[in-house]
């Protein structure tokens, strides 16, 4: 079944995959500003209650749920409450069914969003679409940009700020979803932009690269 077409299915057992589908197949669907569909936001509002923090995010109430781009220049989805208030809500953490995140994953979410303007901005600038390990040639579609070891997207935001210094307020990443105070994620992205070296990788090369460092 075509997520984008299924705003009819009473089906409530959703898969995270299909949730992740779905959520991508609205960015892929609608432009910048505009609104979801009468269908496509009933589908979105059997969704929501599976949000850790639903309550929060649906405020005094959806009015309707439109394309955005967020802080960090990410296309998403924003609630736009009856007051005029708009708001985030990123699909993963539907897919997660009501699992909230630890303040760790949070942190660590909140770092992958601030970097990826970064990582997109290096994708984007390659000349020769090959792998950077093993030559393979890897078109966009086929490669991932990878951390180098051992400079590893861990070992970058320990470096920047360590685990005892997290607890506090100017860091919290609120929902999983962004940092909460704007020169943080400014600070962090000029750390990472700084520290990281970046390299263009086929898949199998990016999965070995990824099974090494965590062991
Ligand atoms: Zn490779």
């Amino acid at each position: 079944m075509n997520p984008a077409n299924a705003g009819n299915t009473h089906e409530l057992d959703w898969k995270p995959a299909w949730v992740m589908k779905w959520g991508s197949s609205m960015l892929q669907k609608y432009a910048v500003g505009e609104r979801l569909s009468a269908e496509d936001l009933g589908t979105f509002l059997r969704l929501l209650p599976r949000h850790h923090a639903a309550a929060e995010k649906e405020g005094p109430g959806v009015a309707g749920v439109e394309k955005g781009v967020n802080s960090w220049s990410q296309h998403c989805l924003f609630i736009v409450r009856v007051d005029g208030s708009v708001v985030t809500v990123g699909t993963k953490w539907i897919a997660r069914k009501g699992t909230p995140p630890s303040p760790h994953e949070c942190f660590a979410y909140a770092c992958r969003e601030t970097a990826k303007p970064s990582t997109r901005a290096f994708r984007d600038s390659l000349g020769a679409w090959a792998c950077q390990l093993c030559g393979a040639p890897t078109p966009r579609s086929a490669g991932e940009v990878d951390h180098a070891h051992p400079i590893t997207f861990k070992s970058l935001i320990d470096g920047w700020l360590p685990h005892e210094r997290r607890d506090s307020a100017l860091f919290t990443a609120v929902w999983g979803e962004e940092f909460s105070e704007r020169w943080v994620a400014e600070w962090f992205r000029r750390h990472h932009d700084s520290t990281a070296r970046l390299r263009w990788l086929c898949k199998p090369c990016h999965k070995n690269e990824s099974r090494r460092i965590d062991r």
